[in-house]
């Protein structure tokens, strides 16, 4: 079992594109099998080409299986995707022309197979490429033909040979141009998707996202809860709730306008979320209402986390308002009870931030 593994591991690599590039391999091979195979059927016919046709299926043969070699260790021979490509696109090419040359009468329907490698490029070569290896390819073909006519004329007759010249590199032309437009259909799509990746995350943001705080919008807020009463269930993990209120906002609001209000609702929610651990969950829960989520927290470990929140809030100055301007906040904290609803914890957390204000306010009480 072990020594399978270790011989797929030789034989395969790990990295899925590796392993996706051995199986494309893997398709030509069983091309090229079934064109070795004619071939083979050829010389037991008794063809009088035999000794070329062995030739052609030697070069065949070692050439797939030394590419399987450069695609398993392309990564190690630094060898591009592209440059297999190319060089994979122009010895399967070769091989179909040298086939046909020593094919006898049916080769007029091996030429097929130029285009099958025309198309197999469009996987890994840029349009301008396969362009190029189909020029190339109409170059090669005419010179074998050309060359072939010279050597027998009457095996190989002027007329039949300008036939499936002009057949071959009309189709080649046809199916390069096709390629091509389904290449740029395809780097088209991949654009499409691209963006609309960005899209979903831009939508993301904005869907979680408060705009004018930066911190946990109340709708991902309730997904977060939703989620962590799942997780939690009846565990008896602990975790804390706390509301939190600024004081006399409308007063701000009031003193310095809204844009003025806003300012502040800014640098308070910079100001409390400075010392958050990352599991922590500050939301904007409302216009000047917050929502802490403390998980793993207790409530003595709550109350010092949010005196310390106190006291950063405390500090703030809002330079571009009024260096004056104190901001205080109230605040009710409570430890969710085993098995509790969270909407029922945030309720008694609502209770006690509203006995904070009834206290006089820039307190904390914890219930
Ligand atoms: P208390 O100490 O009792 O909380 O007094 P308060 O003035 O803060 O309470 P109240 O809830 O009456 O006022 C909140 C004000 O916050 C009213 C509303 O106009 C303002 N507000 C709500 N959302 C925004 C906002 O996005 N920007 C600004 N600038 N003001 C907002
Ligand atoms: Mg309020
Ligand atoms: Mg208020």
């Amino acid at each position: 079992m072990q020594m399978q593994r270790n011989l797929n591991q030789l034989l395969l690599g790990s990295d899925p594109k590796l392993r996706r590039m051995l199986r494309y391999w893997g398709a030509t091979g069983l091309f090229y099998l079934v064109g070795i195979a004619v071939l083979l059927q050829q010389v037991d016919g008794g063809t009088p080409r035999a000794h070329w046709a062995n030739l052609v299926v030697w070069f065949c043969a070692i050439g797939v299986l030394s590419f399987f070699v450069l695609v398993r260790f392309s990564v190690q021979f630094r060898i591009a995707p592209w440059q297999l490509a190319v060089a994979q696109g122009v010895f399967a090419i070769a091989c179909e022309i040298g086939a046909y040359a020593v094919t006898g009468p049916i080769r007029g329907a091996s030429l097929v197979i130029l285009q099958v490698v025309i198309v197999f490029c469009i996987f890994s070569l840029r349009p301008r490429a396969t362009m190029a290896l189909c020029a190339a390819t109409i170059g090669m073909l005419g010179a074998t033909m050309h060359a072939m006519v010279s050597y027998d004329p009457v095996a190989y007759p002027a007329n039949i040979e300008w036939q499936h010249f002009a057949l071959s590199a009309a189709s080649l032309v046809a199916v390069t141009v096709l390629t091509g437009e389904m290449s740029k259909l395809r780097a088209h799509l991949k654009r499409q998707k691209e963006e609309l990746v960005a899209a979903v995350g831009t939508i993301r943001t904005l869907a979680t996202i408060d705009e004018l705080t930066s911190l946990a919008n109340r709708r991902y807020m309730n997904e977060v809860l939703h989620a962590e009463e799942r997780r939690q269930g009846c565990t008896g993990q602990r975790i804390c709730i706390a509301l939190l209120d600024i004081d006399f906002f409308k007063r701000i609001n009031d003193s310095y306008g809204h844009d003025g209000g806003d300012a502040v609702l800014r640098t308070f929610a910079a100001a409390a979320r400075t010392d958050l651990r990352a599991g922590d969950v500050l939301a904007r829960w409302g216009g000047e209402e917050f929502l802490l989520m403390l998980p793993d927290t207790d409530l003595r470990e709550a109350k010092k986390i949010l005196a310390r929140m106190a006291e950063r809030v405390g500090a703030i100055r809002v330079t571009d308002l009024d260096v004056e301007l104190r901001v205080t906040f109230s605040g009710g904290v409570v430890e969710r009870r085993d098995c509790e609803p969270f909407a029922d914890t945030i309720t008694r957390a609502d209770k006690a931030m509203y006995e904070a204000k009834m206290g006089g306010r820039d307190m904390v009480i914890a219930a």
